[in-house]
């Protein structure tokens, strides 16, 4: 059963059917799927979706595919963890970290949306799935396809790091790799989907795709008890995930399933692209454009397709945006590592960096809730932290050698006997 009634265009409101559109025809605003509130209201309740699996599909009256999910079937419902070790480390109180690092199966929550994407583009028919990718996504739309046996195509700048070309190669994937940025892969991806009607996750099927980060917010709603942070901070890319977790939370909250929408959504960039945290600084309307240059590459989207709407949550929520350097990012992720056990990627150390700033500047205050959203995992951009771990002791496999080691290091065991 389905309880999506179609598309609605973002801007003028005019609807459409339930097809792989994206764009309306009129203003060339973006395409939402709109759903029927009411009769979801009628068949979901927390006890109905407690009693489900744990994976993103306990929300499935909330996302845009009329049958059963084609693949995916183990996304979401990753851990929120409560972070005490952190918290001290950044002098606050209450702290959660929201963990994707180890979303199932390619370690990202880009496997959410995938998951939706997929599925849909199956209920379409199509025949190809493909994707223009920062690395994570590319990674996702290959093991996914994989596992549901569809003809996959992925096009990506040809500077990622390697362990994301690698991790989307293995899937037996057809990788296409751009001598450009995102931005150029992003539109030359528009005129392949135009012109051989494949099944771009997140072009043509964009608005089906979106969805699927909603599930990311859910979770957060349901894990804390059925209520909501007073503070979250999210990474940006396309700025769609930010939006997202937003809806997800006004979504709960028209459905009576949460009793109060009081967070404020603080967006999180690389000062090397930082389109949207730009905006949101200068109270500017308008995303102005830039060109890529910093080790987040997950993030590295310089016309960001959402980022219009992801600073209108930003403001409507009374959050903010930030940004911070390469060098911020990776005194992140070794903080995140050193006190709670969790390796991220430069996103995550984006999301961190970010959060410790706004504590700092006194935007999000130290005695309320505060959720931080680790949306990929570090195994996977070793290279951010390349010749600043190195291994300092190597020695013979002799018992007097470690001794000797010990004492450099002037500390005293006392030995057993
Ligand atoms: C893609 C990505 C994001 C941002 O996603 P948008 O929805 O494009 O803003 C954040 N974190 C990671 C790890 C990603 O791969
Ligand atoms: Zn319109």
């Amino acid at each position: 059963m389905s309880y999506v009634k179609g598309l609605k265009c973002r801007e003028c409101g005019k609807e459409y059917p339930k097809e792989p559109l994206h764009v309306c025809e009129y203003c060339f605003g973006p395409l939402e799927v709109n759903y029927d509130y009411e009769k979801i209201k009628r068949a979901v309740s927390r006890d109905i979706i407690s009693k489900r699996q744990p994976n993103m599909w306990r929300y499935r009256e909330l996302l845009p595919i009329d049958g059963e999910p084609a693949v995916g079937f183990d996304v979401g419902y990753t851990p929120l963890i409560r972070a005490k070790n952190l918290a001290k480390a950044l002098g606050v109180k209450e702290l959660y970290l929201k963990n994707d690092a180890v979303n199932y199966p390619t370690l990202s929550f880009k496997d959410r949306v995938v998951a939706v994407a997929i599925s849909k583009a199956l209920e379409f028919d199509f025949k190809v799935v493909a994707c223009a990718s920062t690395g994570n996504l590319a990674n996702s739309v290959a093991a996914n396809a994989a596992a549901c046996g569809m003809e996959s195509y992925v096009f990506i700048p040809y500077d990622l790091e390697q362990t994301k070309i690698l991790g989307t190669l293995v899937y037996g994937t057809n990788l296409v790799a751009i001598k450009g940025n995102y931005d150029e892969v992003n539109r030359l991806c528009s005129e392949i989907a135009g012109k051989y009607g494949w099944a771009f996750v997140n072009i043509n099927i964009r608005p089906y795709y979106a969805e699927g980060s909603k599930a990311f917010g859910y979770e957060i709603a349901e894990q804390m008890g059925w209520k909501l942070p007073k503070h979250i901070v999210v990474p940006m890319a396309g700025g769609s995930l930010i939006t997202k977790i937003w809806k997800a939370f006004k979504e709960f909250h028209k459905l009576g399933l949460i009793d109060n929408l009081g967070t404020k959504v603080y967006g999180a960039q690389a000062t090397g692209c930082a389109p949207i945290t730009t905006a949101v600084k200068e109270g500017a309307e308008l995303i102005k454009p830039v060109k890529p240059n910093t080790i987040a590459k997950s993030l590295a989207i310089g016309n960001p397709a959402d980022g219009f709407y992801a600073a209108r949550v930003m403001r409507e929520s009374g959050g903010w945006g930030e940004d911070v350097s390469d060098e911020e990012i990776i005194e992140s992720i070794r903080l995140l590592a050193e006190t709670e056990g969790i390796f991220t990627e430069t996103a995550g150390g984006v999301t961190l960096g970010v959060t410790r700033k706004l504590i700092e500047q006194g935007r999000i205050p130290r005695d309320e809730s505060i959720v931080v959203s680790i949306t990929g995992n570090g195994l996977k951009t070793q290279e951010a932290l390349a010749g600043r771990l190195t291994v300092s002791m190597t020695i013979d496999a002799k018992l007097s050698d470690f001794d000797e080691l010990l004492k450099k290091q002037n500390k005293v065991y006392d030995a057993k006997d």
